[in-house]
């Protein structure tokens, strides 16, 4: 299958990616980033609906030209885009205040704001890829595409039966003469169903299918939803079907363990509604298929309807030029070196071949098959294990076969190097709440996608409507999954893919869920009340959000004396043990390690006079606001709030 970018289509329709993303979403084209592919077809039906349009409107595109830049650019060459001289545009730039020679550079945002005077959009160049780029892919001629197998992903929540599925599936295509040779286990197989291979992704759970759709990896074609018929729609469940969905992937119902008495495919079916997912024979589209994994009924329909689904889905690959595809998973193995599992998307692997996969090299020294076999070569849809990288790439990672071993190295040179200057350059760009003003402003966002996890399922449902009701004309608030139970790190994965905030009522980020967080930038925010949580993010979508303060805890006092002023009322002669006191501190009084007051200090005295600090070491009075049930040996503590940065 080839594949179109869609901001290699923006650029060849001259408009920018957002708009085309847009335009696509109106036909009911998934698109998610300016980064995915689309179908040819997809692509064949844009362009043809923008140059008729252009037709019929010559000169309204003419009227706004589109120019790409960099993060910066020298004046000189800014200019010669903006199709000026030199010195007109360094007179613009003065006219905003900005000097600048003509071999100076300037930033995005200052070009940005040339532009605008003389009506041009000033756009970021799109990064390239460097893969991309060096292994462009050419559209293939219809007449060379053929069919190709679909690959299958297995999903579901814990112990409905996704293993057990798969091993009677793996097991239903195995012939006698076969038997033996199922022993090998590589991350991915395929079955032959009536002479059809069917490629199943041999990685159940969603979090390997999500971290190959985060590093931009769309590889399946179909995700099999197994719900066990005696427990139904679970958490897990549902984070399976917002994944699927999130990714544009077919999904197809497996209700499993239909031998069990208290198997209830119909409320399966019924919960599902709830999803979006409509069962076929109510009236719907979502293909539901009784089995039982265990008793290896319904598995062979199960098998028929993939192939029905990826018949309609006609998928085509031309298996005649360099291979092309993803790493499914990969391992250092002792003996043989970095291992890797791939998945051929197109053309055909040969042994021999000189290919690299991020900054991973090598030549395929040998190649075998899921059945444990040597092969040679590989065609579209095919998973084989590779020996002869010289490294172990990421799952996700694309691989692309080059001109020569010479070329591969090179290319593997140049993702370490942009690898190495990327981690200087910080991570990409996320929303977050704190700026998603501007982000909106500057037409960067249109849709605030956010997960939901809180601790019952009324909240749940509570918060996605509220938050929904959000949406005004320039960005509409999606609630892109919601869940009840902490926040894990499938949660940041999905966020992250779908660059999302997660937002979290009464429930915690499980410690590795922060960790992962924090380095994906994904910004998580946990609430306790509903009202909260609503305020913020109505706030931020209108940018003012307020600071957030943050306890500081100054210093800590004992309680030595106690005197009573008319009019003042207990002043509390206390000795600092750590820390400061300050005025007008807060102030929280434990007596034998219970909190009984917790307020703010009325007066801080030296002596008799008013002071405005005083330090460890030293003895002071305290007096609280409405507070004067104070005793010997109660302790103080100060502190002040601090604003936080966001
Ligand atoms: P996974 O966590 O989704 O991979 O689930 P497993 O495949 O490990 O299955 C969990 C448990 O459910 C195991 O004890 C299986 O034997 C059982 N199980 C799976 N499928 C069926 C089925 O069709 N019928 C019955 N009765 N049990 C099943
Ligand atoms: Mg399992």
């Amino acid at each position: 299958m080839s594949k179109t970018r869609i901001h290699e289509l923006a650029k060849q329709l001259n408009i920018n990616s957002k708009e085309l993303m847009e335009k696509l979403n109106e036909f009911g084209i998934e698109a998610h980033s300016h980064m995915s592919t689309l179908s040819d077809e997809d692509a064949e039906l844009i362009m043809e609906y923008y140059t008729s349009e252009d037709t019929t409107s010559e000169d309204t595109s003419d009227d706004i030209a589109v120019v790409y830049i960099g993060d910066s650019i020298t004046v000189k060459e800014l200019a010669e885009k903006l199709d000026m001289s030199g010195t007109e545009l360094v007179k613009s730039l003065m006219k905003k205040g900005i000097m600048a020679g003509i071999n100076q550079s300037i930033d995005f945002d200052t070009a940005v704001k040339i532009g605008e005077d003389f009506d041009i959009i000033i756009e970021k160049e799109p990064e390239k890829d460097i893969m991309e780029e060096t292994f462009k892919d050419e559209p293939d001629n219809e007449e060379d595409l053929v069919e190709r197998p679909p690959v299958v992903v297995v999903m579901g929540h814990v112990d409905h039966g996704k293993t057990s599925l798969l091993d009677s599936i793996r097991h239903s295509s195995v012939t006698s003469t076969e038997a033996g040779g199922i022993t090998q286990h590589i991350g991915a197989y395929t079955v032959q169903i009536d002479g059809k291979p069917i490629t199943f992704l041999d990685t159940p759970g969603h979090e390997a299918f999500t971290a190959m759709r985060m590093r931009g990896a769309q590889v399946t074609d179909i995700a099999i939803l197994v719900v066990a018929a005696d427990d139904g729609v679970m958490p897990q469940t549902i984070e399976a079907i917002n994944h699927a969905k999130a990714a544009g992937v077919e999904i197809i119902v497996a209700i499993n363990k239909i031998d069990k008495e208290a198997a209830n495919p119909d409320r399966v079916k019924q919960e599902l509604v709830e999803y979006g997912l409509l069962a076929e024979d109510w009236g719907g589209e979502t293909i539901c298929v009784p089995v039982s994994a265990v008793k290896k009924t319904g598995i062979d329909q199960l098998l028929e309807m993939i192939i029905l689904t990826a018949e309609m889905k006609e998928l085509k690959a031309n298996p005649n030029k360099k291979a092309r595809g993803v790493i499914i998973e990969a391992q250092l193995d002792k003996g043989r070196g970095p291992v890797a599992t791939v998945l051929v998307q197109s053309g055909t692997l040969k042994v021999g071949d000189p290919i690299v996969a991020g900054s991973a090299y090598g030549k395929i020294r040998a190649m075998t098959d899921d059945k444990g076999r040597r092969v040679k070569k590989a065609g579209p849809s095919t998973p084989v294990e590779i020996l002869g990288l010289s490294e172990v790439p990421s799952a996700g990672d694309g691989f692309y076969v080059a001109e020569s071993d010479k070329q591969a190295r090179q290319v593997a040179e140049s993702i370490i190097a942009k690898n190495r200057m990327d981690m200087i350059k910080s991570t990409p760009q996320k929303v977050s709440l704190d700026d998603l003003f501007t982000q909106i402003q500057s037409g960067n966002v249109k849709e605030l996608n956010i997960v939901v996890k809180a601790d019952v399922h009324g909240s749940v449902e509570a918060v996605k409507q509220s938050l929904e009701r959000l949406s005004n004309d320039e960005v509409r608030v999606r609630i892109i999954h919601g869940g009840v139970g902490a926040i894990t790190e499938s949660d940041v994965m999905l966020a992250s893919a779908s660059n999302a905030i997660i937002i979290g009522f009464n429930v915690r980020p499980e410690p590795a869920a922060k960790t992962f967080a924090d380095e994906e930038k994904v910004d998580l925010r946990l609430y306790r009340v509903i009202y909260n949580a609503i305020e913020d993010v109505s706030n931020a979508m209108k940018g003012m959000l307020d600071p957030v303060f943050e306890e500081k805890v100054i210093g800590h006092a004992e309680v030595r004396q106690l005197f009573k002023a008319s009019g003042v009322g207990t002043i509390a002669g206390s000795y600092v043990l750590d820390g400061k006191f300050v005025r007008n501190c807060k102030v929280r009084v434990t007596r034998e390690g219970e909190k009984i007051y917790e307020g703010e200090l009325e007066s801080l005295k030296r002596f008799k006079d008013d002071v405005k600090e005083v330090n460890a070491g030293y003895e002071c009075g305290l007096v609280m606001k409405k507070f004067n049930d104070l005793k010997e040996l109660d302790i103080v503590e100060a502190y002040i709030m601090v604003e936080v940065p966001r």
